[in-house]
């Protein structure tokens, strides 16, 4: 542990590992025998990378009711808000100024969701 630039990995690490123990104790109260996919809502500002997640996932789930669960991501498109004019924009590439009033540092609607939505089990 330790060194630069190592904080990515261990946040998905982390957020994998909570999603697979929210995902297991749903299937439990189910009663279900097994967890076949796990739907995931991912924004664009989350910082997670789905296939980094899918890696860990495959990992963490060894020999739990959730392992070979395919992992589905629906992406959510980042939104601001102008804080000076209220004008609500998508954000297109790396640009956070606002396109009526040119203000910086609007507001952000959506875009850092990470959270599971739904299970599938059997
Ligand atoms: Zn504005």
């Amino acid at each position: 542990m330790g060194g630069s630039g190592d904080q990515e990995p261990m946040h998905e690490l982390g957020v994998t590992q909570n999603i697979l123990q929210i995902a297991l104790e749903h299937a439990q109260k189910a009663g279900a025998q097994k967890i076949r996919s796990i739907n995931l809502v991912i924004g664009g500002l989350s910082g997670i990378i789905d296939e980094g997640v899918q890696f860990y996932f495959d990992f963490v789930s060894k020999e739990t009711m959730a392992e070979g669960a395919k992992l589905v991501f629906k992406k959510v498109p980042v939104r601001f808000r102008c804080r000076k004019c209220g004008k609500a924009f998508d954000f297109h590439g790396e640009d956070w100024v606002c396109p009526d009033c040119q203000s910086p540092g609007p507001e952000i609607l959506t875009g850092r969701e990470f959270f599971m939505e739904s299970i599938e089990v059997e």
